[in-house]
């Protein structure tokens, strides 16, 4: 299964989920234009030639993740699948156009197989485990604060893409009044650096890529989140890496190559990607 990420934060999220034929865009908050290079891009070499995904689904109805969803939908009959309340909140249109799911209810579209739960967040929300049979990737994003039962829902996953939003002091510090300070803090609000951590730092074996999403550009950097999740992870072999505000990055959900005997350290694995955006931990 190869994951795009092809834009991550407050300013559009868009992640592009591809495996044995199907591909499936999951959230829409790019511009068409940024979009369609990105698709085009996470298309080159395919056999199909195809550029357009066969779904998109949606995971909560706030902007930056609804984006041109009803538009390409309108345009190119690509069918959304959406909770019905996020349906109703973002106006996607009716029975015909939107495929509702359950936020608690597997689904598949072609070779993939979506397993929702809800998340705390100030919109009806979900994370998604994305299967396609011989791997699994979570996608994690907009929580307040990390659920019962999330840990068990993304635990084995090949791929965990988890929200790292904000520095606690950097937003304390920073330029937004208080009641959108209050709204990112609150339990229905954003996923803190040290929040996050939590989670990775209970992720059980199994997963070889952890991906940070969603960071505030205003009240976080990527150095911070990295060096706060590297401590988390604390030495196990996987790689780290910063979604960037606007992509693409391309995560490969199949396990990194295994390390020849002998083999120096900073061998292992894939490339590692740019200093600013990602690091190995652990190796
Ligand atoms: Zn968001
Ligand atoms: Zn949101």
């Amino acid at each position: 299964m190869k994951i795009t990420i092809i834009a991550s934060g407050s300013g559009g999220n868009a992640t592009l989920f591809a495996s044995r034929g199907t591909r499936v865009l999951v959230d829409a908050g790019v511009g068409p234009r940024v979009l369609e290079q990105c698709l085009s891009a996470a298309n080159a070499g395919g056999a199909d030639g195809r550029l357009l995904p066969d779904a998109i689904v949606i995971t909560h109805a706030h902007a930056d993740h609804v984006g041109v969803a009803a538009r390409y939908n309108k345009k190119h009959k690509i069918p959304i699948y959406a909770s019905e309340a996020t349906a109703r909140a973002a106006e996607l249109g009716d029975r015909e156009r939107v495929r509702a799911f359950s936020s608690r209810e597997p689904f598949a579209v072609g070779a993939l197989t979506f397993s929702p739960t809800p998340l705390p967040h100030d919109a009806a929300q979900v994370a998604l485990v994305v299967d396609d049979g011989a791997r699994r990737a979570a996608l994690v994003t907009d929580l307040g604060e990390v659920p019962p039962g999330l840990l068990e829902h993304v635990a084995g996953c090949d791929v965990v893409m988890l929200e790292s939003n904000y520095d606690a002091g950097l937003l304390e510090a920073g330029p937004y009044p208080q009641h959108l300070k209050r709204r990112i803090r609150s339990a229905r609000g954003h996923l803190a650096n040290a929040q996050a951590c939590e989670l990775l730092a209970a992720l059980p074996g199994g997963t070889h890529t952890v991906a940070l999403m969603h960071l505030s550009e205003v009240n976080n950097r990527p150095e911070l989140a990295l060096d706060a999740a590297r401590d988390a992870l604390d030495g196990r072999r996987t790689r780290l890496v910063a979604a960037p505000p606007r992509g693409p990055l391309v995560l490969d959900a199949a396990a990194p190559p295994a390390p020849p005997p002998g083999a120096a350290r900073s061998s292992l694995g894939p490339p590692a990607p740019p200093r600013q955006l990602g690091l190995f931990t652990g190796i």
